[in-house]
């Protein structure tokens, strides 16, 4: 129907929105490995394995289901704003809608073979047995294929891949306990040994050179600081010519806020090159009741109730690493 069309578009924009959606599950779901394989940006197909606690027979089934089939009512229902209508609990579902997902997958501990479920374009077939793993795989093929409009939005498979890489990229740094690892074409794009070290997965996915620039940041929190921060910035000298370089969590979240990278950037004074930006994997800790993340749930931004007073926290605790240096 045109409803599940349009809420699956709010929820899968493009195959980076899929595998966001598919790499969370099987984070939750206590994975210690997760594997991301993508064709052609992931227009052409994309894949994600997990070791996790995978699913029964019936929690399969259950899976691919709509979970809250009442708050969407209509069309006219999205002009409140999506982020009224909890999306979430609707991930599976709605990339079922718009490509042909199978999802394979055997419960932790459980005997025998494990299941098998493919959704072509809503249509949810049987559960059947299929030899696997214990854990998830979740497959997407045709990605929007019914969606000619959707297809259409897609930008080149280099950018699709971008914004893909940007997604495992700021997962693998957030979890550095686990190994998670991206695959394009093919390739191994980067693999991180999830041994437990920020240290070890900025190696993994940045390489050596920015590894050995990277300067802690370990804030001593105060008795009435407004915000903890810790992790990893660069060296001035390390530095690329965009800023998809500086990654920055909330509360253990990846976000996109504006006010953080500015504030990294002020730590850096006059020392950065003209339109060079440096590595950054900051790690801000707030009360959650200092914060609201749910300006948009796809689109990660966030707002500090302090904003001013969170970015100078950050801003002081990147300076200080810098001049520890
Ligand atoms: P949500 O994650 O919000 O519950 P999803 O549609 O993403 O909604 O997933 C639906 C359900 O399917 C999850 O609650 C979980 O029980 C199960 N599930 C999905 N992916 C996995 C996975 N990789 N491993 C184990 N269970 C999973
Ligand atoms: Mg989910």
């Amino acid at each position: 129907s045109t409803v599940r069309k349009i809420a699956a578009g709010e929820v899968v924009e493009r195959p980076a929105s899929a595998v966001k959606e598919l790499v969370e599950n099987s984070l939750d779901a206590d994975a210690s490995r997760v594997a991301v394989a993508v064709e052609r940006g992931g227009v052409d197909g994309l894949r994600v394995r997990d070791d996790g606690v995978g699913m029964t027979a019936s929690e399969l089934e259950l899976a691919v289901e709509e979970h809250t089939t009442s708050k969407i009512r209509g069309v006219d229902d999205l002009d409140g704003g999506v982020e009224s209508l909890g999306f979430r609990g609707e991930a599976l579902y709605t990339i079922g809608a718009v490509s042909e997902l199978t999802v394979r997958s055997k419960a932790r501990g459980s005997a025998g073979a494990g299941n098998e479920l493919t959704v072509e374009f809503g249509d949810a077939g049987e559960v059947r047995p299929a030899g696997c793993p214990e854990g998830t795989t979740v497959e997407v093929d045709e990605l929007f294929a019914n969606t000619p409009a959707r297809k259409k939005f897609l930008k080149t498979d280099a950018t699709e891949f971008d914004h893909v890489n940007t997604v495992v990229t700021q997962y693998a740094l957030a979890n550095p306990d686990v190994a998670v690892s991206l695959d394009h074409d093919g390739r191994e794009v980067f693999a991180t040994e999830g041994r437990g070290s920020l240290e070890s997965a900025v190696l993994s996915v940045y390489g050596r050179e920015v590894a050995e620039s990277m300067v802690r940041v370990d804030e001593e929190p105060e008795p009435d600081a407004v915000a903890s921060v810790s992790g990893l910035v660069s060296h001035p000298e390390t530095t690329r010519a965009g800023r998809e370089y500086m990654s920055t969590f909330v509360n253990g979240r990846y976000v996109t806020a504006s006010v953080l990278r500015e504030a990294v950037l002020d730590a850096y004074g006059g020392q950065l090159a003209p339109n060079r930006y440096p590595f950054a994997v900051l790690f801000v800790e707030v009360p959650p009741d200092a914060v609201d993340v749910n300006v948009h749930p796809r689109k990660l931004e966030v707002r500090f109730d302090a904003e001013g007073t969170v970015k100078r926290a950050v801003s002081e605790a990147v300076e200080e690493a810098l001049l520890d240096h």
